[in-house]
């Protein structure tokens, strides 16, 4: 089969029928399918120019590609604490705590679940800044009508295997700013003017700026092509999945046993679902719980302000109470693409059994 769709994948069909797909949710944005998230932070960071010293704001509570790609060039990281209900960056902090180094803003969609994006734009036009969505859980999720990543100057998503839509491993770069249009083609195009060969603008590319190779390969481009062919489904089981998590534990929510993701983003695209106990011996009960009853979850992250080298190389504005208490009380219950109704019955059972065994 593979040899056979050797012709398909020198020209790049998959890539293309993929970036057709994904024009339709993005028609403004310029698109560039990446290995990895991880590899479009970087595309990003190379085509920003970021410079040794520049400070970029960022929440602690993320996943260590949002800052790694920046640090990479000499970033320097200023954490900020996050809201706690939406477990997005604070944006009341944020305002504080610009200087006139501070070159761009991330705001990290946690768990698909948008961002203040109006206010972060919002300070970011008035002190010219970039405005970068880390909507790497975000596929399929939407800010009012908007979807997540098309915001702000910048965006990327994940087509990981643990994410909504996979490609095994995979990403996507989305460039909304006009201005960066060009030089992010070149940054792609390992540092060539190739895109304008292509289009026929000359005769033939050569080499322009810095760059990489940040291409996606084929072989994941035809998984995700499938992916994105069936989205709608996937999105309307993970949907089912998680309302069947919420409505069995709203009653210990109720009860005030117990936090759940926001209600009203239930019937978005979620990528995760979590409870928030009390606090951490609580949770490391809960988790010990599930575990004896072969049920995996986890909990999510080692802030990145706590982290060994968050520490030695970053810089932290204030108290970081709601990032310390997020990361010590939250867990992940199981959620992915092949869970079942009768799995989330186990695990909301288990978590009911766990809670009236405590009253
Ligand atoms: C998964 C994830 C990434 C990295 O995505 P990859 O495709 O694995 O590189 C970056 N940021 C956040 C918030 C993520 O959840």
């Amino acid at each position: 089969m593979l040899l056979s769709d050797y012709a398909k994948f020198r020209s790049q069909f998959y890539s293309k029928k993929a970036l057709n797909h994904l024009s339709n949710r993005f028609p403004t944005s310029k698109l560039f399918l990446t290995h990895s998230a991880t590899g479009a932070l970087e595309m990003i960071a190379q085509t920003i120019g970021i410079q040794p010293g520049d400070e970029i704001i960022l929440p602690s509570f993320t996943f260590v590609s949002t800052v790694n790609a920046f640090v990479s060039f000499g970033a320097v990281p200023v954490f900020v604490d996050i809201d706690p209900v939406s477990k997005c960056i604070d944006v009341e902090q944020v305002s504080r705590i610009i200087t006139p180094k501070t070159k761009i803003i991330i705001a990290v969609h946690y768990g698909g679940i948008p961002a203040n994006l109006l206010s972060l734009k919002g300070l970011c036009k008035k002190h010219a800044l970039y405005l970068i969505e880390d909507a790497a859980m975000g596929y399929g999720s939407f800010y009012g009508d908007q979807p997540l990543g098309s915001i702000g100057d910048a965006g990327i998503i994940s087509f990981d295997i643990t994410k909504q839509v996979t490609a095994i491993q995979g990403g996507l770069c989305i460039i909304n700013n006009t201005e960066l249009f060009e030089k992010a083609n070149q940054v792609y195009h390992i540092g060539t003017n190739r895109e304008e060969h292509i289009n026929g603008n000359v005769p033939y590319y050569e080499w322009v700026n810095k760059g990489s190779k940040f291409q996606m390969s084929e072989l994941n481009a035809a998984v995700l092509v499938e992916q994105l062919t069936n989205e709608e489904q996937i999105f309307q089981h993970r949907k089912g999945l998680s309302l069947h998590y919420y409505t069995t534990l709203k009653p210990l929510a109720d009860a005030g046993l117990c936090k759940l993701i926001p209600e009203w983003f239930i019937s978005n695209s979620v990528h995760l679902f979590y409870v928030e106990t009390s606090d951490l011996s609580e949770r490391n009960e809960l988790m010990t719980f599930l575990m004896k009853k072969n049920i995996e979850s986890c909990f999510h992250y080692i802030p990145l302000h706590s982290s060994k080298f968050g520490k030695e190389i970053g810089k932290t504005s204030g108290e970081m109470s709601v990032t310390d208490h997020t990361a010590n009380t939250l867990l992940r219950l199981p959620f992915h693409n092949l869970l079942n109704e009768e799995s989330v019955q186990r695990v909301t059972n288990a978590i009911k059994e766990f809670y009236n065994g405590r009253k």
